[in-house]
């Protein structure tokens, strides 16, 4: 049986966003991206918005608290009930613990990847502002430079993917995140998948990610 209640793990930039994109409609299962959820807020000046504007633009952490309510809410909706793809949620060990309170998890998938990928893709990083789709001036370029190939939507790069906040949101993924790939490995539920290429073919990737969750 397909597993279908997934958390993707990795640093940013290691390519999670890209692929859960592509994986969740392949598997019928939303993607539910925490960062693209707090820039809607943001976006749309919400409470919730206005509360983590700053530490978003800086690469600090939104409290767990606040995180996890957005999580348990949009877990809650029908389109989640048959599954879900988690891309940048749990972040710490707290937000872990409070989502197997929430839901059971049938496998964690981690993208392998080094600093300087990371770096090199980022710096490169584009995300559509009206449909979020992540392109990548480099790798993963849209057909008409600055707008997006699915709605038309004007491409942006993210405040949080300036050089300077990109290795703030490294040293915060060693620190808080990366304890998560032991606390799934102990629960006998990570899957690694290695990267070595910056430039990776997305369909190999999500061909391998398909694979190990069958
Ligand atoms: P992302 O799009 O996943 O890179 O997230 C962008 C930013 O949103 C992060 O750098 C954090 O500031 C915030 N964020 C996203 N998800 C979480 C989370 N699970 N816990 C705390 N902060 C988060």
């Amino acid at each position: 049986m397909v597993k279908t209640r997934l958390v993707f793990l990795g640093p940013p930039g290691s390519g999670k966003g890209t692929y859960a994109q592509r994986i969740g409609p392949r598997l019928g299962i939303p993607h539910i991206s925490t960062g693209e959820l707090f820039r809607e807020n943001i976006e749309k000046e919400t409470e919730l918005g206005k509360k983590v504007a700053d530490l978003i633009k800086a690469g600090n952490l939104v409290p767990d608290e606040l995180t996890m309510a957005m999580v348990e809410e949009r877990l809650a909706k029908d389109d989640a009930q048959k599954g879900f793809i988690l891309d940048g949620v749990p972040r710490t060990i707290p937000q872990a613990e409070m989502l197997d309170k929430m839901t059971a998890v049938d496998a964690a998938v981690n993208m392998d990847v080094s600093d300087d990928i990371v770096i090199t893709r980022l710096s490169a990083r584009e995300s559509c502002r009206k449909c979020s789709k992540i392109y990548n001036k480099l790798f993963l370029k849209p057909k008409v430079e600055g707008v997006c190939d699915v709605c038309g939507g004007e491409l942006y790069t993210r405040k949080d993917d300036m050089p300077e906040v990109i290795r703030d949101r490294l040293k915060v993924y060693y620190e808080k995140t990366a304890p998560l790939i032991n606390y799934y490995k102990a629960k006998g539920l990570l899957v690694n998948i290695p990267c070595d290429r910056a430039d990776a073919p997305i369909p190999e990737m999500v061909g391998k990610i398909l694979k190990v969750i069958q």
